[in-house]
C-alpha cells in the first residue's frame, strides 16, 4: 500500500506539471511558449521539445522529461498540415505513421517532414507523395500499399488550422483530474512496445533484425493470418506443423517447433525462454526475464531470443518461398550459427559453442 501512495504522488506530479506542456503544445504562440522556447529550444513545431539537458533547472526537467509519453495522448486533426508531422505525430489513425510503418520511416527521405510538405498540388487535386530513398522488397510494397490505403480520402485544406486534442482534456479544458485519470490509466500496448523498443534498438544486432523483432512483438509480420487482409483465399496453415493458423504467436511461440527451440535453448543455456503469449515476450525482451541464473556475457544473452526467433521466421520463409524441407536441426543449427556469427563480430567473443557432453552453450573471451 505503501508502494501505491508514491505511484500517486507521482502520477499527480505528471498531472500538473503536464498543464504546462499542454499549454505550450495547444498555444505555441502564447507568451509561456514563447519564453520556454526562448530559454530552452525546440523545434518549429509544437510537438518538439526541448531536448533534456544538464543545464536545466530541476522544475524545467520535470515539465519536459515526461515530454514523449505526453505526447502519446495527443491527436490531431488536420488542417493545412503546417504543424503536424507526417511521420511522428499521430494524425491518422491510432499510432503515428511512423510506428505503424516503420519499414517505410526506415526509407523515408524526411523523417522530420510536415504533413503540409508531404501533400503535393492544390487542395482538391493534391495527392500525397512521400519520398522513399528505395523500395525494393515485398514487405515494403506490402506497406506502402497499407499506407495509401490509410491516407485515402485525407487532404489538406488551405482554410482551416490543424487542431490538437489531448486525450486527458475534454472539450471545457484542462482539469488535473483528468491528467490524474490520463496517467494512471492502463498502458495498451503501444505502452508496453514503448518499453521494450529502445532496448531493441540497443542490443546489439543486425538492423534488419531489430526491425523483424520490433514488427514480431507488435504483431505485425507478414505471417499468413496477416496477409489474409489483402488476400482471403490463400491457405493460412502453419507452414511448420501445418496444424493451426500462421499467427505471429504460433508460429515463434506455441508451434511445436518453437517450444522445442526454446526448451533446448533454455536447457543449453540456463535461460527462461518459453513465453507464451507476444505480451509476455515483449516483458521477456524488455527485462531479460531468466537472465540472472546464466553464465554467458549479458550481450550475449540478449541475443538468445532474438536468434532463436529469427531461425523460425527464416525456416519458415525458406520453406514457404524457396521449398526447404523441413527439420528441426536447421532451425537448431541456424540459431547456434547466429550466436555464434553475432557473439564473434557483435560482441568481440572468440568463439561460441555447443559443448560436447551436456550441449551447454560456452564461449570463449
Ligand atoms: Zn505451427
Amino acid at each position: 500500500m505503501e508502494g501505491l501512495g508514491v505511484l500517486d504522488l507521482r502520477m499527480m506530479n505528471n498531472a500538473l506539471l503536464s498543464k504546462w506542456l499542454w499549454k505550450w503544445v495547444s498555444n505555441p504562440s502564447s507568451l509561456w511558449a514563447r519564453c520556454l522556447r526562448e530559454r530552452y529550444g525546440g523545434g518549429r513545431v509544437a510537438t518538439i521539445l526541448p531536448t533534456i539537458s544538464s543545464k536545466m533547472t530541476f522544475i524545467a526537467k520535470g515539465w519536459f522529461g515526461f515530454g514523449r509519453e505526453f505526447k502519446r495522448g495527443l491527436w490531431w486533426k488536420l488542417g493545412r498540415g503546417d504543424r503536424i508531422r507526417f511521420w511522428k505525430d499521430r494524425w491518422c489513425g491510432d499510432t503515428p505513421l511512423w510506428s505503424k510503418y516503420p519499414l517505410l520511416f526506415h526509407l523515408a527521405e524526411e523523417k522530420e517532414a510536415l504533413a503540409g510538405e508531404v501533400w503535393q498540388g492544390g487542395e482538391r487535386n493534391g495527392e500525397w507523395r512521400v519520398n522513399f530513398r528505395r523500395i525494393s522488397n515485398e514487405l515494403q510494397v506490402q506497406e506502402c500499399a497499407d499506407l495509401l490505403w490509410v491516407l485515402e480520402g485525407r487532404m489538406i485544406s488551405d482554410e482551416t488550422a490543424d487542431e490538437v486534442t489531448w486525450e486527458a482534456v475534454p472539450s471545457l479544458g484542462y482539469k488535473v483530474e483528468g491528467g490524474y485519470a490520463w496517467w494512471s490509466r492502463d498502458k495498451p500496448v503501444d505502452q508496453e512496445m514503448a518499453a521494450c523498443t529502445p532496448r531493441i534498438w540497443k542490443i546489439k544486432m543486425p538492423s534488419k533484425i531489430k526491425i523483424f523483432l520490433w514488427l514480431a512483438l507488435q504483431n505485425r509480420l507478414l505471417t499468413k493470418m496477416y496477409r489474409a487482409k489483402w488476400r482471403p483465399t490463400d491457405p493460412m496453415n502453419c507452414e511448420l506443423c501445418q496444424a493451426k493458423p500462421e499467427t505471429t504467436e504460433h508460429l515463434l511461440l506455441r508451434c511445436p517447433w518453437a517450444t522445442r527451440l526454446w526448451r533446448e535453448l533454455g536447457r543449453a543455456t540456463g535461460a527462461r525462454l518459453d513465453f507464451q503469449a507476444l505480451a509476455e515476450l515483449r516483458v521477456g525482451i524488455s527485462t531479460s526475464t531468466g537472465s540472472t541464473a546464466l553464465a554467458l556475457p549479458a550481450q550475449l544473452q540478449l541475443l538468445l531470443l532474438p536468434a532463436g526467433l529469427w531461425a523460425l521466421w527464416r525456416t519458415r520463409n525458406w520453406i514457404l518461398f524457396r521449398g526447404h524441407r523441413l527439420y528441426f536441426e536447421n532451425i537448431w543449427d541456424t540459431t547456434l550459427h547466429l550466436l555464434q556469427e553475432w557473439g564473434k563480430h557483435l560482441v568481440g567473443l572468440r568463439n561460441v559453442y555447443l559443448s560436447g557432453g551436456g550441449g551447454e552453450i560456452r564461449y570463449e573471451r
